[in-house]
């Protein structure tokens, strides 16, 4: 049986060439760009609480640094380096050579080092910490939105819940509508060029892991303002558009999480530059209400004004 330093030889080390230090010593030794800040940020994903426990290994390692990335985007930050936790019942080399497939493909796209990490025993769980840089003025905070600023969102919100509600037996998608939900689910990707793109563009950002609601009520905490969406000019994918029950769309639409879109505000004056980063990048960016004065609650109202009551919550692990 391959034992641990088989198993971070053979599987989790690799080239790191711009790291002072990679993976084999104590420590990694990085050096970051003069003039960066790092940006770092760890998710963690569980077994039976984050994913089934037979899931696809290649898409757990896909999934269990882009959920990281995505924090990176959301910051403005561009990757670096990332370590890597992981706790294994058994040494199964199959599943180790496919997970370290999917979480190198991801890397290697965005150009990001594994530099180190831990090999543990344990009920399933993938621990991923990524490390970005940001120009010093230029992150992308959370406090950081003014009344007054437009609301933009990447893509579409909601296929992931959707997948998870049809896995669940909630609803029945048909063939095209779950493919493309079951890929945002386990196959989400990051917003990493968006991010790096908004950097000096976008006043506040924050990715969507719990719920449009839910995280841009988290940037109106921190910024003391309140919001206003259009409920029309939110996005809908296909598959929401087409599903046969519409609460549960508007559900997944609101409140539901795992799709790594950004939500952000930016000032109006950099309208123009929003649109032409989202056609350079070929990612749409829909411009879905204001910040306003006031409360951090989020009113949500019909093209007409009248207000639409929503599912508030958004998905939360103690709740
Ligand atoms: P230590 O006992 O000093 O913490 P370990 O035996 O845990 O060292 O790890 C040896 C080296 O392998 C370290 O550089 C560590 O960062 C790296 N490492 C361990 N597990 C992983 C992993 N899953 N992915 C990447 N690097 C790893
Ligand atoms: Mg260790």
């Amino acid at each position: 049986m391959a034992s641990e330093f088989d198993i971070i030889r053979k599987y989790f080390t690799r080239e790191a060439p711009t790291a002072v230090l990679g993976v084999g010593d104590d420590c990694a030794l990085l050096r970051p760009d003069p003039g960066m800040l790092l940006a770092v940020s760890t998710d963690m994903l569980t077994a039976g609480v984050h994913f089934f426990p037979d899931a696809e290994a290649g898409k757990l390692g896909h999934k269990a640094l882009a959920v990281n990335l995505s924090d990176l985007a959301a910051m403005g930050a561009g990757p670096r380096w990332a370590t890597l936790a992981v706790a294994l019942p058994e040494p199964d080399e199959k599943w180790i050579a496919a997970f370290a497939e999917g979480f190198f493909g991801l890397a290697a796209r965005f150009e990001v080092e594994l530099i180190g990490g831990d090999t543990t025993r344990g009920p399933l769980a993938i621990s991923v910490t990524v490390m970005g840089e940001v120009p010093a003025e230029l992150a992308l905070r959370r406090d950081a939105a003014l009344a007054g600023d437009d609301i933009w969102l990447s893509g579409a919100t909601g296929e992931a819940a959707l997948a998870l509600a049809h896995l669940k037996g909630r609803v029945k998608l048909e063939a095209a509508a779950l493919e493309a939900c079951l890929a945002r689910l386990h196959t989400p990707q990051p917003r990493v060029d968006l991010g790096v793109r908004l950097r000096g563009l976008a006043r506040s950002a924050i990715d969507v892991s719990d719920g449009l609601l839910a995280d841009l009520g988290h940037i109106l905490e921190a910024s003391r303002v309140g919001a206003e969406l259009t409920w029309e000019k939110l996005p809908r994918a296909r598959a929401l558009a087409d599903c046969p029950d519409k609460a549960l769309a508007d559900e997944c639409l609101l409140a539901g999480g795992d799709d790594y879109e950004l939500v952000f505000t930016a000032p109006k004056v950099k309208r123009a530059q929003i649109q032409a980063a989202g056609r350079d990048l070929e990612i749409p960016l829909a411009l879905i209400g204001a910040a306003i004065a006031g409360d951090p609650v989020v009113s949500l109202r019909d093209a007409r004004g009248k207000l639409v009551s929503s599912p508030r919550k958004g998905f939360d692990h103690f709740a």
